[in-house]
């Protein structure tokens, strides 16, 4: 009978080096917590991961389950004009990228998606109801950057990429120079 208790991706087996690599900050976690991606479950189990750096989910902590839209509201979003959907997301992004200090850094996203809004506001959620609407805005009040910018249908995918690829740089400098703060406190 051979024995599963240690198969050869084991961390442990792997010396200091592959234990260490197994606890380190993970592709997928730039620009935590706002702009990571999706907890790794081999983390969350074990506090540790045998793709190390290159694992594609966020290795830190994320202290609550990502939170997910009811069936009812995203079929609401669903069927609402991709014009809609733009009109009510950007306050969302932008008071987000306030709040995270990102204004300034995210002007081309911004950009980016304000060509893509109406040019007449008048015509915004003509045929949405008000209380779907004001549910629909408490939900995304509570999202953080990544699902918003998910969520905003964009004619050029590829350029937000890029640009959130930015914002992620941007958010882990900031996160170094707090903690260098902490360290020298
Ligand atoms: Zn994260
Ligand atoms: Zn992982």
């Amino acid at each position: 009978m051979a024995s599963v208790s240690s198969s050869p991706s084991d961390a442990y087996s792997e010396g200091l080096g592959g234990f260490l690599e197994s606890l380190a900050a993970s592709h997928g976690s730039l620009g935590h917590p706002q702009l990571c991606q999706r907890p790794c479950v081999h983390m969350a189990k074990r506090g540790s991961c045998s793709l190390g750096s290159a694992c594609r989910f966020c290795h830190d902590t994320h202290s609550k389950a990502p939170l997910k839209m009811e069936k009812a509201q995203r079929e609401i979003m669903q069927a609402m004009r991709k014009e809609d959907v733009r009109t009510l997301l950007i306050p969302h992004i932008q008071k987000r990228l306030q709040q995270l200090e990102l204004t300034e850094k995210a002007a081309s996203l911004l950009l980016l998606f304000g060509q893509e809004l109406y040019s007449d506001v008048q015509h915004a959620f003509k045929d949405i109801n008000q209380r779907d609407l004001s549910k629909l805005n408490r939900f995304l009040a509570r999202l953080p950057l990544l699902a918003l910018v998910k969520y905003f249908p964009s004619t050029s995918p590829t350029t937000v990429d890029a640009q959130l690829d930015l914002l992620r740089s941007e958010l882990d400098q900031q996160r170094a120079l707090m903690q260098g703060v902490v360290i020298q406190l």
